[in-house]
């Protein structure tokens, strides 16, 4: 079984420890990487502030350039990459609607490149006889990315490429159930970068904790679980260092009276069922119109029946397993108080015997607010459809939650939708449409779904201070 190294001051590092990686379809390791103690996390800290000066001094072309020249590495080795992501986190290789590991090395390239091109030209406010006033844009210092394990290496890719095309150096922390594409990726980047410019350390909370709470850190950028969030948020006062947090959602979609329930139903499907429902702004609660109910509850459950659950290896799979034995326990547990609470599941709902992490996508009417199914995230291939008489009342159901990252509405006249979407309390919204995020747009969640921005100049600006230059002319 290979073991990965974690990467410290441009050189690979191996320790006594390692983490064992499971791929969850077959329940069994597939792989290692080396795990950090307190003495790597120092010494990646030691690295990135050592790097940072000469890089943050670079010229943003010369940065830009050595950022294409990575996913210019990506490209040359997205098959292993994709592969690597797929035994780590079970998503299939294509997957539902073509949301698998293709997409996620696609979508890494992608935002590598948009975000690489990006510039940070200073602001001219005032330019007159008396003053010059400019807002510049400096790098922070050293940044430690926190990622989750649902899209392990995009996410690492959304964080560590700005902070590094912003000027600042990285101490990148992968999660511990998926570290081993992010290890690889830090392998290629560590070929194309200087020495120190992008470490990364392996481990579980603890590591995270660490680097939240050392003084040598700047700015946090955390992906991840509302909880996790809170305690990053509370390590970070201690020095008031920065912190970008993009936590958990329970996206809300309205279904307004007179869709066209044969079209709409295969893509409110994908956006409720790819990646088996562990993406952060899948569709995870739906409200539909009486009128049109039972009609695309039916429909919907005729294409969870259908999916293709396995192996995300396998040609055809759409959706593979739950990415750990703990989030399949904790789908189990929100499935068996839907049916206490009288939820009716038009399909699926039971976990498959046998390996791995496997469980039938299902579809459950029947509950509304204040049941657990709909007021908590379930992340995993459960979806409630709830009835509403009135589209005031979807509104308010809908808004009836703490998290706010995304949400949609589904109608065939877009100017109505448009007048509901603005009233939906999340970070955006789509139409028609539920999830889909590009490199130039930012995104982020209202409430308890985060602080802050990523992706376009937005996100790119979180990586930076501003410092304001007046100049007097007389
Ligand atoms: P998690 O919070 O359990 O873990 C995320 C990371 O935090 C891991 O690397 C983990 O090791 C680390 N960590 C754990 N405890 C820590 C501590 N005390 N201090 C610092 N770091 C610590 O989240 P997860 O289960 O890996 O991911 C699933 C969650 O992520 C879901 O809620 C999902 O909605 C959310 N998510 C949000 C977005 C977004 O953009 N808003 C994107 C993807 C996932």
């Amino acid at each position: 079984m290979n073991t990965y190294p974690m990467y410290i001051g441009g050189k690979p590092v191996h320790t006594g420890r390692s983490l064992d990686i499971v791929d969850p379809a077959l329940d069994e390791p597939f792989a290692r990487v080396a795990a950090a103690g307190p003495e790597q996390v120092e010494a990646a800290v030691a690295a990135a502030r050592a790097a940072f000066p000469h890089w943050a001094a670079s010229p943003h072309a010369s940065r830009a350039a050595l950022l294409h020249a990575l996913a210019g590495a990506l490209e040359a080795h997205m098959g292993e990459l994709m592969e690597l992501v797929t035994r780590e986190t079970g998503k299939p290789l294509q997957g539902l609607n073509q949301v698998g590991a293709g997409m996620e090395l696609g979508g890494a390239i992608a935002w590598t490149r948009v975000t690489a091109g990006l510039s940070l030209e200073p602001e001219l406010i005032q330019d007159n006889a008396r003053a010059r006033v400019e807002v510049h844009r400096k790098p922070l210092g050293v940044v430690a990315s926190i990622t989750p394990w649902n899209w392990p290496l995009m996410i690492a890719i959304w964080h560590v490429i700005p902070a590094l095309r912003a000027g600042n150096t990285v101490v990148l922390k992968p999660s511990e159930f998926t570290p081993v594409a992010t290890a690889r990726f830090v392998e290629l980047a560590n070929a194309i970068l200087p020495p120190g410019v992008l470490n990364m350390v392996a481990g579980g909370g603890e590591v995270g904790a660490a680097l939240t709470a050392h003084p040598g850190v700047d700015k946090i950028v955390f992906t991840g679980s509302t909880r996790t969030g809170k305690r990053i948020m509370e390590g970070a006062a201690a020095s008031l260092k920065r912190i970008t947090l993009e936590l958990g959602g329970n996206d809300a979609g309205i279904v307004l009276p007179g869709i066209d329930v044969r079209a709409a139903a295969p893509r409110l499907f994908g956006a409720a069922f790819h990646n088996n429902g562990q993406t952060c702004a899948c569709l995870k609660r739906l409200y539909v119109h009486d009128s049109q109910y039972e009609e695309l509850s039916a429909e919907l459950a005729r294409l969870a029946s259908r999916a293709k659950v396995g192996n995300g290896l396998e040609p055809g799979v759409e959706l593979g397993p739950l990415q750990n034995r703990g989030q399949l326990d904790i789908v189990k547990a929100l499935a068996a108080d839907a049916h206490a609470q009288g939820g009716r599941f038009l399909s699926g709902g039971e976990a498959r015997t046998g390996r791995g992490y496997f469980f039938d996508p299902a579809i459950v009417t029947g509950l509304s607010n204040g049941t657990r199914l709909v007021d908590e995230e379930q992340f995993g291939p459960i979806l409630p459809v709830i009835r509403y008489a009135d589209v005031e009342e979807a509104i308010r159901l809908a808004n009836d939650n703490p998290n706010g990252l995304g949400g949609s509405v589904w109608s065939s006249d877009l100017a109505r939708a448009v007048q509901v979407a603005r009233r939906l309390e999340c970070g955006t919204v789509w139409i028609n449409e539920h999830g889909a995020v590009q490199p130039d747009a930012p995104f982020g969640g209202v409430k308890q779904s985060g602080i802050g921005v990523g992706f376009g100049r937005q996100g790119l600006e979180e990586f930076t201070s501003i410092q304001t230059v007046k100049i007097m002319k007389g």
